[in-house]
């Protein structure tokens, strides 16, 4: 049965769809309403969705450090400094009582499986290369900024060795949300999140877009192909240059590729006209 809008809930709405518009988001539909998910979250308080667990982040360990294999570049100093918690740049809510019902139901869902934050993106709006992962894992779900756990302290590493400071830089996910025990999200997760993700690259309009491993590398490109056959080349991608490396938690998993990584952002930094600092 269709249940009428309250007017703080049609307002809220009218704001919501507002904001999807200026996304570039104006398709909408409607989904059949789960009525017993609805009543679990009434009964969910707003309060025990705020209080999220202060993030347990352990950045140290062997693995860290970005050895790019090229002596004009620095080995990065700050292997062992864990990344502090700050504010996100658009910190999301966590589920007001205004959003729409069929929202809330499939949020509800979500963070039943696991997910706290919605984590959109990091870095300077006006930034000339932007980096696209795959999606949130449990410290970037915890404190709702991409790239903050062990595999964005390497890509701290990597940005650090492009001689840029990650405030420079932008850094999103193909998916928003926490994918639940961290797998790779389902494709109507990917089909759902990208079209965030292709207005994020259309406002931040970088010269140079790098795909962190297979998945950001395939909801780009649009095609799916082993990552052999993309990386070490500049693609074209709406009017700016993309390339495609190995995921940072890939790195940690094999170093030997590191070497590899490195010269896929020297094409980089060489389209961008950046010279790696001079060690010191
Ligand atoms: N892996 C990703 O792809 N994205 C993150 O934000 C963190 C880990």
């Amino acid at each position: 049965m269709e249940r009428p809008f309250d007017s703080a809930t049609r307002e809220a709405l009218v704001a919501r769809v507002r904001f999807y518009r200026e996304l570039g988001l104006t398709e909408f539909y409607r989904r059949p309403v789960d009525e017993a998910l609805l009543a679990e979250l009434e009964a969910h308080s707003a309060t025990s969705l705020e209080a999220q667990p202060e993030s347990t982040m352990n950045l140290g360990g062997p693995g860290l450090a970005f050895e790019t294999g090229d002596t004009t570049s620095p080995q990065s100093s700050q292997e062992d400094q864990p990344i502090p918690p700050r504010k996100p740049l658009y910190a999301p809510p966590s589920i007001p009582p205004t959003i729409p019902a069929a929202d809330r139901a499939a949020a509800l869902q979500l963070i039943r499986e696991g997910r706290n934050k919605l984590v959109f993106g990091d870095g300077s709006p006006t930034a000339r290369l932007m980096f696209v992962g795959e999606g949130p894992g449990a410290d970037e779900d915890a404190q709702g900024i991409p790239f903050v756990g062990k595999a964005g302290q390497l890509l701290n590493n990597m940005i650090t060795a492009m001689g840029l400071k990650r405030e420079e830089v932008y850094i999103a996910n193909v998916v928003k949300c926490r994918p639940p025990g961290n797998r790779t999200p389902e494709p109507e997760e990917g089909n759902t999140c990208s079209p965030f993700l292709f207005r994020q690259i259309d406002v931040v309009r970088p010269q140079v877009l790098v795909a962190l491993g297979a998945t950001a590398a395939t909801y780009l490109l649009g095609q799916r192909q082993p990552l052999a056959g993309l990386r070490g080349r500049v693609h074209a991608f709406r009017g700016m240059q993309l390339i495609v490396t190995y995921h940072p938690a890939y790195l940690l998993r094999d170093p030997r590729q590191k070497k590899e990584a490195w010269a896929d952002l020297q094409i980089a930094m060489r389209e961008l006209g950046l010279k790696a600092p001079a060690k010191g």
